[in-house]
């Protein structure tokens, strides 16, 4: 079966995750804005009072994570928080239909991370480390995140779990992350530069190396049962493909992309110049190539319609609730 490169009117892969990436990304900035209005609300800077959009829970994975021992142990669901759960339960399950595409099509970040990485190959800088090197720093985030297991899952009692889940530290917990980046401090500037410069220099650093959600879904990608392959009778191995993959996959060599690292952003497939030589796979049957992407963000918006409807992402907490400690603690 002849698959086409390009959707209908010429959508190329990299056009499909670029415009699917900057919605997502547009609507995160406007939930921040909506949010920094809440938060002037709640602190008592103006009496204009703006709804706090649940969504910003999506930026609070460690409070998701602690969210979900107490799910798994209690099976309540968390009042304080339900969005952020659901966020998390949400990126998960995409990971395990359509590999890593929650970070290739939805997560800002990836966004970011991609025009950092354009900045570097326009400067000729961005590089991937030999392979041993490359290894060794992908330990770091797996760390973090055996970390984070480690004292969530291993070190806090159900009673720890509870007491921070009601203390007022979380119910403020986005608002905190907020001043963290209206009002930085010094040593924030110097690691967000630190962060920028090595993102130019070395292909998708921070979503590669640090980035500990990004490791759990990758980790939980290798179930999924749709994946990248490579034709070896097509191939003319000119190397595109390994070039223009963010994650630095040798894409050039494998058969399978079934690495912990594939986006499914479909760049590999997009520099090919051998129309058949690499498709998208369920199991062994070659799908479209859109509808990895495709497949990720209709998933994402079901389980978020699923979620809201059984109450998983609305907070039930009063407004003046959180103003109360908003005015205690910001
Ligand atoms: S690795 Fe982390 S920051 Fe990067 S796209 Fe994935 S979730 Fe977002
Ligand atoms: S771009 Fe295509 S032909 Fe070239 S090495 Fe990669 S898979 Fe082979
Ligand atoms: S192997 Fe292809 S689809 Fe996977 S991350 Fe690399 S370029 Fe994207």
């Amino acid at each position: 079966m002849k698959l086409s490169h390009h959707l209908p009117g010429s959508i190329t892969p990299v056009r499909f995750q670029r415009t699917i990436q900057s919605i997502f990304l547009l609507y995160s900035i406007w939930i921040g804005w909506r949010f920094y209005q809440f938060t002037l609300w709640a602190s008592g800077q103006t009496d204009i009072y703006t709804p706090r959009p649940d969504s910003v829970e999506a930026f609070l994975p460690i409070s998701a994570l602690i969210s979900l021992r107490d799910l798994i142990q209690t099976h309540h669901w968390d009042v304080i928080h339900p969005a952020g759960l659901s966020f998390f339960l949400i990126a998960i399950t995409i990971s395990f239909f359509f590999r890593k595409a929650f970070c290739g099509y939805i997560c800002p970040v990836g966004l970011i991370s991609g025009w950092l990485n354009w900045i570097g190959s326009k400067l000729h800088l961005s590089k991937v480390p030999p392979r041993w090197i490359d290894y060794l720093l992908q330990l770091v985030k797996y760390s973090i995140l055996a970390f984070f297991i480690w004292i969530v899952v291993f070190r806090m009692s159900l009673a720890n779990i509870h007491s921070l889940m009601r203390s007022p530290f979380n119910l403020v917990a986005d608002g905190k992350m907020l001043q963290f980046f209206l009002h930085p401090s010094t040593t924030t500037l110097l690691v967000l530069v630190g962060l920028f410069v090595l993102g130019i220099g070395l292909r998708s650093f921070w979503c590669r190396y640090l980035c500990p959600y990004g490791a759990l879904l990758g980790l939980f990608s290798k179930f999924s049962p749709v994946y990248i392959n490579r034709e070896e009778k097509q191939c003319i191995h000119c190397g595109k493909c390994r070039l223009a993959c963010p994650a630095g996959i040798d894409v050039d060599v494998r058969e399978k992309m079934i690495s912990t690292e594939c986006l499914g952003c479909m760049r590999c497939r997009a520099v090919c110049p051998q129309e058949e030589c690499l498709t998208v796979r369920l199991g062994d049957s070659p799908i479209r190539w859109w509808y990895l992407g495709a497949g990720a963000v209709i998933m994402f918006m079901l389980l978020w319609l699923i979620a809201f409807a059984l109450g998983g992402w609305e907070s039930t907490l009063p407004k003046d609730m959180f103003r109360i400690f908003y005015q205690k603690i910001m």
